[in-house]
């Protein structure tokens, strides 16, 4: 196949990718026709996620125009961070605390809308290198070469645009497990109280497992279910640890379930720190391929919210036409985004570094009124800013 002209190429059509297209969409409407997004997969693809929607992910797809009302989604009236069994309980007022997707459908319908505002995206290309040069950026694909004036890599956590630019920059992956399980049954007529509650325990902490166990209310072609899993951020791998499952199954158990009756999958998630490098002349990151929130592992509004930010940049950059990047770091720093995620860095390294049980559970049991404050200020609203504009 001969070589392929674009002015900018997105590689990964998941939810980094399509915001950035998206975004630029918005932006820079006369770029549309120049933009080109390249897909490994074909839609609906599997994606591993627990599909968990914050308020941050709704606020940038209704500034979008779009309704997520329009993928099939559960919502759960409560968020609980436990530390064995009991905790904090978060409820919204006159909202919900927390809507779970799936991702093969959230994704799918994201690449839709994409594609009905002209966005062209290529599925089932995998791209297998990336080369900037002075003027060009080459990528070398399955399907032959392509050629862009730029580049944005919105490959996921082990993506080939990272590895590619950035051979030597360091990772920080967390380890992370996911089940689904039928919903919890009905006893005596009545659901079990945590039906409608998202739950987050930290109970692992102290085993070295720098993460929590999560249970949350999800479907799958309209049957209730559960999306079970554990996330450790691996900050405490050079302590003794229990394997990954057995936190998992002890709480399954608890709760009856069997770990062993489910297929267990993995998936390493890719959290940002400071030092992340985020881009090179010519080629911009987004999404987990520069970092998710190291706390929990939450990556979607981040992923949405890194499509805000790559997309002025990239906007501005070929009103410049100058393609350096060089003001990208700090663009983000300055987001509300970039501000999220390193107050989110920071606590991650404050609550897994005091990793005892006294510790855990004056956090999530006694300090409730800072924990939430916390939360609000500097964890959950960061979009607005970044809407804003
Ligand atoms: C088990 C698990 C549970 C999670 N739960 C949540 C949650 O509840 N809430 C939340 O907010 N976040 C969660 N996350 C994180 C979230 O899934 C990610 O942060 C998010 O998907 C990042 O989006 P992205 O677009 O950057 O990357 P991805 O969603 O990984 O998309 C990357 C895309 O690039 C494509 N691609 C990859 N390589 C190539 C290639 N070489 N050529 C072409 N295309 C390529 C892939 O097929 C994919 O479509 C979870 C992650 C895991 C692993």
């Amino acid at each position: 196949m001969g070589r392929m002209e674009q002015a900018i190429l997105i590689i990964g059509g998941g939810p980094s990718g399509l915001s950035t297209g998206l975004h630029l969409a918005k932006f820079a409407p006369h770029l549309t026709p120049r933009i080109l997004i390249l897909e490994k997969e074909h839609y609906p693809r599997p994606k591993l996620c627990a599909g968990g929607l914050v308020v941050d992910a709704e606020r940038i797809l209704e500034a979008l125009g779009l309704d997520v009302n329009e993928v099939p989604n559960v919502i759960s009236r409560e968020i609980r961070f436990d530390f064995g069994g009991k905790g904090l309980r978060v409820r919204v007022p006159k909202s919900h605390a927390l809507r779970v997707v799936r991702r093969n459908e959230f994704d799918h319908w994201l690449a839709k809308k994409a594609e009905s505002r002209g966005l062209e995206i290529r599925q089932g290309v995998t791209v297998k290198q990336v080369q900037p040069e002075a003027d060009s950026v080459t990528v070398e694909t399955d399907q032959g070469t392509f050629t862009a004036e730029i580049v944005i890599g919105a490959d996921g956590s082990n993506g080939i645009t990272r590895r590619s630019i950035l051979p030597h920059d360091p990772v920080y992956t967390a380890r992370v497990l996911e089940l689904l399980t039928p919903d919890y049954p009905i006893i005596e007529g009545k659901f079990s109280p945590r039906k409608e509650a998202a739950v987050f325990d930290f109970f692992p902490v102290p085993e070295n497992i720098a993460g929590y166990v999560w249970d949350f209310p999800t479907q799958v072609k309209g049957t209730p279910m559960r999306c079970w899993g554990v996330y450790d951020t691996n900050m405490l791998a050079g302590e003794k640890r229990p394997t990954l499952k057995q936190p998992l199954a002890e709480e399954m158990e608890r709760l009856g379930f069997q770990l062993n009756e489910y297929e267990v999958k993995g998936h390493p998630i890719r959290w940002f720190t400071p030092q992340n490098k985020v881009s090179v002349p010519r080629v911009l990151l987004v999404g987990d391929a520069v970092g998710a929130d190291p706390i929990f592992g939450e990556g979607i509004s981040m992923a949405l919210g890194y499509g805000v930010v790559a997309a002025r940049e990239t906007a501005e950059s070929f009103q410049r036409n100058e393609f350096s990047f060089r003001g990208y770091r700090r663009r983000l720093g300055r987001s509300g985004l970039g501000q999220t995620l390193f107050s989110r860095w920071l606590i991650a390294q404050i609550i897994y570094a005091f990793k005892w049980r006294w510790f855990q559970f004056l956090l999530w049991r006694i300090f409730k009124p800072i924990v939430l404050l916390i939360a609000w200020t500097f964890v959950l609203n960061w979009s607005k800013k970044d809407l804003r504009h």
